[in-house]
């Protein structure tokens, strides 16, 4: 049966001499694995479509369970990420959460592919930080997952919007500073109210509008060391492109 699917290209592995294996984000089906046969009539779009980072078109032949490439073509090849060190670090840190979270080959991941697609093209415009970027995604995958933090009010007093709060990534949820009592393990970050709102708006607006914000340097610290620890704590996993990212712009 052939079919046709739009998705990102997260990784490439070799094939032997036969050709490659691509792992691709799709539009409706999660992470597929699709095999590329090296043939003579593969020509430079095909190439292009079906190298890491490359948004295409996809004609695939479904064969018992397994997909083989029919035809390629690219919608969008963030080339961009490759004038920049740092950035494909991040950019390759980003597709390794989704490789290591997004179920393979059954759940509809439409809005993952727009995450990932939309931080990758604010990456290569270079309209926004890093450090924000990072941020954004790092929190707005988990909330995709199912693993939302509780951004509603303290528990203990019921204030929206304490001017100084306490979030427990532990607890997956803020309290206000008079509030707050410690726990062990509670991985708790201290953050004015420009921080809460920050993560409300990361967490509650559509995609389309989720870039447009800012904040000060302070925040943004605050916000990176949250977002980063609420995605190593709640996966249990810390990726060695984080580390060599972190390397990276340890040394700028
Ligand atoms: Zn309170």
């Amino acid at each position: 049966m052939i079919v046709t699917k739009k998705g990102l290209v997260l990784r490439v592995r070799l094939g032997g001499e036969k050709g490659k294996y691509i792992d691709i984000l799709t539009d409706n089906k999660g992470i597929i694995e699709v095999f590329v046969r090296c043939s003579k009539k593969i020509n430079g779009k095909h190439i292009a479509a079906t190298q890491l980072f490359a948004y295409s078109n996809f004609c695939l032949m479904e064969k018992e369970k397994r997909y083989y490439l029919e035809s390629a073509e690219p919608i969008h090849i963030f080339y961009n990420l490759r004038n920049s060190i740092s950035k494909l670090a991040l950019a390759s840190y980003f597709l390794d959460l989704i490789h290591y979270t997004v179920p393979k080959d059954n759940l509809q991941q439409n809005e993952i592919l727009r995450l990932i697609l939309n931080t990758l093209y604010y990456l290569t415009e270079d309209t926004r930080d890093e450090a924000f970027l990072k941020s954004v995604f790092e929190l707005r995958l988990m909330s995709e997952l199912g693993m939302m933090p509780d951004v509603i009010m303290c528990p203990v007093c019921y204030e929206h919007t304490p001017k100084e709060l306490v979030f427990s990534v532990n607890r997956g949820k803020f309290y206000c500073k008079n509030c707050y009592e410690s726990i062990e393990n509670d991985f708790s970050f201290f953050m004015p109210v420009g921080g809460l709102m920050a993560i409300r708006h990361i967490i509650l607006t559509d995609i389309s509008r989720m870039f447009q914000f800012k904040i000060s340097n302070k925040i943004q610290n605050i916000l990176s060391a949250f977002t980063e620890e609420f995605v190593h704590y709640n996966l249990d996993y810390f990726p060695r492109t984080l580390i060599y990212y972190k390397s990276i712009i340890k040394k700028n």
